[in-house]
């Protein structure tokens, strides 16, 4: 059994100002006095830890045009985050192809850099990311803190990634191993890549999620997660699980998924399902659409498919409906399951207008009558450092606890 740690003065001046600084971040542009009210501490406390963070340049005082209330003079003015006060390193590396980025402490990129996957070896491809940070760290000086995040079941305290299936990568220690080829100074957090995306939705994209205090963040790559953040407004998210669902057996006699089971939701909706499909249609000799598009011998990708059925492909068109449809029938359990605010989904699928439509028909007509669904389904586009800028957002999520010490 776990116990919280008692408190003494110095940890609970390290707690107050953890909290005030995240305070800022989440809720800035923000008045002392309204810190004060949501954190129930005194505007002495406040002003004391705030004075600390303008000269340490983590916090700056904004023009605003009038105080609110001139009673209160200068302490009325609006504090917000400085945004280059600090600067994160977020990698993301699927196997297939690694992505790096270079952020500020709001997610803006200053710099970025992806290449394929040298092969499917974990030693090669962490090499070959950690020489991308390398030369990132090069070109731009240091970074505060680096996320990393992978596809699979990652241990995020210990920093290990337990299980890849389909690249056969099990009990991989990345957060020693980074260790080993950098040499860095600063924390290095590892996170899967949907979780991670999550918290860049939370941090970066809150706009997204329209002030949703849970939301599920539903990803579709080669393979097919949705974490869960809960409490986005009042404790500043914290992830529940790292949302494996795509292995929930939707066709008990369907196709055989990497896991070894049949019918698992990634086994038919994930993009690697989808072109295993198609690429079976077209070894019939059928797809004749998909055929015109894509050079003998090449792998059709997304977009080639997403283009042959948008121009009538009929046996495309039955292989993206399938996808969609079963990938309808698991949001709707996941729905009825967690009853989450707000559902982001990102997948190549629905860039696609058609296919969006056709998902939530059939969310909306599967979901549990009698709780009548009111998430709000947000479609995100798919983005090449999404997971890269994502694994900055878990590095700064970690860096605002310790920040102000
Ligand atoms: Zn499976």
């Amino acid at each position: 059994m776990q116990f919280e740690q008692g408190n003494n003065l110095p940890r609970v001046k390290v707690t107050n100002q953890s909290s005030i600084l995240q305070m800022v971040y989440h809720c800035g542009p923000i008045t002392r006095a309204d810190i004060a009210k949501r954190l129930d501490l005194t505007l002495p406390t406040i002003t004391t830890n705030i004075n600390t963070m303008i000269a340490a340049g983590l916090v700056r005082e904004l023009d605003s045009p009038e105080p609110a209330d001139r009673r209160h003079g200068r302490r009325s003015r609006l504090l917000d985050i400085v945004p280059d006060a600090r600067r994160f390193i977020g990698v993301e590396m699927t196997g297939s192809e690694t992505a790096v980025c270079l952020t500020d402490y709001r997610g803006r990129v200053l710099d970025r850099r992806a290449a394929p996957a040298p092969s499917r070896d974990y030693e090669e491809n962490l090499d070959a990311a950690c020489s991308m940070v390398r030369e990132l760290l090069d070109r731009n000086g240091g970074a505060d803190g680096l996320g990393f995040c992978v596809p699979g079941l990652v241990d995020s305290e210990t920093g290990v990634l337990k299980v890849r299936p389909s690249y056969n990568w099990y009990d991989k220690p990345i957060l020693r191993d980074i260790g080993r080829r950098l040499d860095l100074q600063c924390p290095v957090t590892v996170e899967n890549n949907a979780c991670a995306r999550a918290y860049g939705a939370s941090l970066f994209q809150r706009e997204l999620l329209n002030s949703a205090p849970t939301f599920a963040y539903l990803f579709i790559h080669a393979g097919i997660a949705c974490p869960l953040i809960l409490n986005t407004s009042s404790a500043f998210g914290s992830i529940v699980g790292a949302g494996e669902v795509g292995h929930m057996v939707m066709e008990p006699n369907g196709p055989q998924c990497t896991c070894g089971n049949h019918g698992c939701l990634e086994a038919i909706s994930s993009d690697r399902a989808v072109i295993a499909r198609c690429m079976d249609a077209l070894a019939r000799g059928g797809a004749p659409v998909l055929r015109s598009l894509c050079p003998v011998g090449e792998e059709p990708g997304m977009a080639r498919i997403l283009q042959a059925q948008r121009d009538g492909d009929a046996d495309v068109c039955r292989v993206v409906e399938r996808a969609v449809y079963t990938l309808g029938l698991a949001i709707a359990n996941i729905d009825n399951f967690t009853c989450p605010h707000a559902m982001l989904i990102e997948g190549k699928l629905f860039r696609s207008e058609d296919n969006r439509r056709q998902l939530l028909e059939v969310v909306h007509h599967n979901v549990c009558n009698v709780k009548r669904t009111d998430t709000d389904f947000v479609f995100v586009e798919p983005d090449e450092f999404s997971g890269a800028r994502g694994a900055a957002a878990v590095a700064i999520f970690h860096d605002l606890q310790s920040a102000a010490e």
